[in-house]
């Protein structure tokens, strides 16, 4: 539990920095210039020590060399290496371990998430006494439609399916206490999807909202099969509703077959025998069909159950800035 509002005190006695901002990146060598150019001047507004968490996600571009010259020029900036590209969550996950900050933020590269507003978030955090402020997008007008009407679906599918009150606007734009953060890092689960994982802690909460900006520069890294993973590990993550649902089509199925079963019967007995090739065939799709829907379903949940139970590390940390200079020394 916090502390009341008013006897909170910043900078927090016992946190190395208070606040950490997590930026996963994914070769953004045409962003990383403009984010530093907009961000630095907000950061040095807030009047909290913090430190400016990248998470270089395996970048293949000149993002390495951007961002280790960053480190030089800005004392704030540390910079955490993944070996491979683990993915969006992933990365932000990798952040939130290695963040030591009082408060965490986890903001885009791309500057689709103004970084004006983590000072907004900040101050309701403090105002309200709330342990996560998540960012709302109440204008979504520069994303595609294609880009909106997904996600309405997702969240539509996410809150229908399981229990997770997550904000239908909310993305990956959000403040988080410590104590969140220790809850997160503490979870075992693989492929979790933050947005959803977040809110079902049940963390007391509030909410900033912004309008979403389009891609400062460079390229999405979100291709359609991306997001499509989002969606089912947030469906397959949060809910057994698809299992069940396989398990009702299948028994309707398997009513269906038997009914028709009895139909073939009687006919017979009745000689009317045709040649009934065409529901053979409609038969025989039909249940193979049903059964491969099933069977894919089922396969979710298995594929899933595998990965947790191998325990696999979703990301390997390559280097980490700080560790490489334990003194605080920036090096050369
Ligand atoms: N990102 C990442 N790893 C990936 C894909 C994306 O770290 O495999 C980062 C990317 O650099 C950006 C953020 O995640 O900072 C969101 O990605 P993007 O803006 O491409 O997604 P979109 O806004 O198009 O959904
Ligand atoms: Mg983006």
């Amino acid at each position: 539990m916090p502390p009341p509002a008013d006897t909170y005190p910043w900078p927090m006695p016992d946190a190395a920095v208070d606040l950490s901002v997590v930026i996963p990146i994914y070769n953004e060598e045409a962003v990383l210039p403009l984010l530093v150019e907009r961000l630095r001047p907000v950061a040095e507004s807030w009047g909290v020590t913090h430190e400016v968490l990248c998470v270089d996600d395996g970048s293949t571009d000149a993002t390495p060399v951007l961002l280790q010259r960053l480190r030089r020029e800005w004392p704030q900036v540390r910079v955490v290496r993944l070996r491979a590209n683990a993915g969006h969550q992933a990365a932000i996950s990798a952040g939130l371990a290695r963040a030591r900050g009082r408060w965490v933020v986890t903001i885009d590269a791309d500057l689709q998430d103004p970084p004006e507003v983590i000072g907004e978030m900040l101050a309701v955090a403090r105002s309200q006494d709330v342990d996560v402020v998540y960012g709302v997008r109440h204008d979504r007008s520069s994303d595609t439609r294609f880009k909106r009407w997904t996600a309405r679906a997702f969240y539509r599918s996410i809150r229908a399916l399981s229990d997770v009150d997550a904000h239908v606007d909310a993305g990956d734009f959000r403040l988080m206490s410590r104590a969140t953060v220790d809850a997160v890092n503490a979870l075992p689960e693989h492929d979790r999807v933050l947005r959803l994982v977040v809110p079902a802690l049940g963390f007391p909460s509030a909410s900033v909202g912004y309008a979403r900006a389009p891609r400062a520069a460079g390229a999405s890294k979100y291709p359609l099969g991306k997001m499509i993973r989002l969606s089912v590990d947030g469906v397959t993550g949060f809910s057994i509703a698809p299992l069940r649902f396989a398990t009702w089509l299948g028994l309707l199925g398997g009513l269906a077959a038997i009914g028709v079963l009895v139909f073939a019967v009687v006919e017979m007995l009745l000689g009317n025998t045709l040649p009934g090739w065409t529901s053979t065939v409609v038969i025989v799709a039909g249940v193979g069909a049903v059964q491969l829907l099933a069977l894919g379903i089922l396969g979710e949940y298995v594929g899933r159950t595998y990965a947790a139970l191998q325990a696999r590390p979703t990301y390997f940390v390559a280097h980490d800035s700080l560790e490489t200079e334990p003194d605080g020394s920036r090096g050369s």
